[in-house]
């Protein structure tokens, strides 16, 4: 069993350079277990996190430490979502839920770690800073180790789609694990943006990780009013009121709007249980749509197939090439 390290180890040993086939070769976990305290979206109230090493074949899974017994785990897949109206939340027939699990199970898609136990001692997890960012720092301090078993990921063998003209979701087939993302507002503070992002090359660190979620201004204020989204404030989402950004300290890049779509994108196709091989473009979409996007995936058995990737996954090619050819099925 190989010791990986943490991203700045991959950075200082020029991990990122070895071939795709050696990184992605084998199931991760966790080196050790890790916590930290944060404030739920829904509730505002105080709520606490571990994130604990598991066995591979595990895959990502919720447990509620709150409540007892079985019916308190909860596997982050995509036919135990209950509800994408305002976050993402999983449940199971005993009724228990976990909400808000987004941004940290695209944490775990980003930084490749396969198995993980995840403890909340609440019905959310926090949501932080409103990004990534956080959950990747936690993850960086526990450290990421290989496990004795190849990875496996759902390979996409032909395009499959939902949506209508307004908003589109598209899987299509493709060496390696590639994203585009387009959105188009009114608002003159985000406009249209385009942009791709390959898993393969290790820029989720660099390019999605801290990339926050945002909302419009009269949106919040019309959800505190009805006494939803307690928890959310200019500290963990972009607030936009016409073409002004509300939060003081501004945009952490200029395209941050549609750098949280894809972050959320990588997050919802997570949800299939294990990695995608292939590519994924969505067009204004959103939580809602990406999950339906899995259930037209696994109602056809011929449009996938779990496969071991040891020296499958090559370097993601030309993501926009993809992206050109996803926008001719959408
Ligand atoms: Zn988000």
């Amino acid at each position: 069993m190989d010791a990986i390290g943490t991203p700045e180890d991959f950075r200082a040993n020029g991990y990122a350079q070895q071939p795709a086939e050696r990184r992605n070769a084998l199931q991760t976990t966790l080196k050790d277990e890790i916590s930290c305290t944060g404030r739920g979206l829904h509730s505002g109230a105080k709520v606490g996190l571990a994130l604990l090493p598991a066995d591979a074949g595990t895959g990502i899974v919720f447990r509620r430490t709150d409540l007892a017994g079985q019916g308190a785990e909860i596997a982050a897949r995509w036919d135990n979502v209950v509800d994408t109206r305002m976050s993402t939340t999983i449940g199971n027939a005993e009724g228990v839920v976990v909400g808000t699990i987004e941004h940290l199970v695209a944490t775990l898609a980003g930084l490749q770690v396969d198995n993980v136990i995840v403890e909340v001692n609440g019905p959310e997890v926090p949501v932080m800073d409103g990004s990534s960012e956080p959950f990747a720092f936690l993850i960086e301090c526990a450290g990421i180790r290989e496990l004795d078993a190849p990875r496996r990921v759902v390979e996409i063998l032909k395009p499959v789609s939902v949506g209508n003209g307004e908003k589109s979701a598209v899987l299509m087939p493709g060496a390696g694990s590639t994203y585009s993302f387009e959105i188009e507002f009114a608002s003159g503070a985000i406009g249209r943006q385009v942009r791709t992002f390959d898993l393969s090359n290790g820029a989720f660190r660099r390019e999605l990780a801290s990339a926050r979620t945002f909302g419009f201004r009269e949106e919040i204020e019309a959800m505190h009013a009805s006494g939803l989204a307690r928890g959310g404030s200019l500290a963990n989402a972009v607030v936009v009121d016409g073409s002004r950004i509300l939060n003081p300290e501004g945009l952490r890049f200029r395209d941050e709007f549609v750098r949280h779509k894809l972050l959320d994108s990588l997050g919802d196709m997570r949800l299939a249980g294990h990695p995608l091989l292939g590519h994924f473009h969505g067009y204004r979409s959103g939580h809602a749509l990406n999950i339906e996007l899995l259930r037209r995936l696994f109602a056809d058995a011929s449009a996938w197939r779990l496969v071991e990737t040891a020296g499958q996954i090559a370097a993601g090619g030309s993501a926009e090439a993809r992206m050109r050819a996803a926008r001719a099925i959408a």
